[in-house]
């Protein structure tokens, strides 16, 4: 595990990660639990799985949009922060 805006060391290498800002609150393993675990034991979850067609990809989006603690990351969309403002 690593703090801030680094990628968890768990994740599975892709442009989808989840990084140490992450609050272990599992909403992001619920909405694409293809593509995410929860780690219940240390506090985390992590992409176990990279998206691999429109329903996972869209699945990812929307646990990124959701997460309360803008922990995931997409190295494809650098301006996501811009956009969650434009979208909410
Ligand atoms: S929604 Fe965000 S804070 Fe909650 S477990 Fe997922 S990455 Fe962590």
């Amino acid at each position: 595990m690593v703090d801030n805006n680094e990628t968890m060391l768990e994740n599975i290498p892709g442009k989808f990660y989840i990084t140490g800002l992450c609050i272990g609150c599992a909403l992001c393993s619920e909405i694409a639990p293809t593509n995410i675990k929860a780690n219940f034991l240390e506090g985390f979850d992590f992409f176990y799985k990279q998206p691999e067609n429109k329903e996972e990809e869209d699945a990812c989006r929307e646990a990124m949009l959701t997460c309360p603690a803008d922990a995931i990351m997409d190295d494809g969309m650098p301006d996501y922060g811009l956009l969650k403002e434009e979208i909410l």
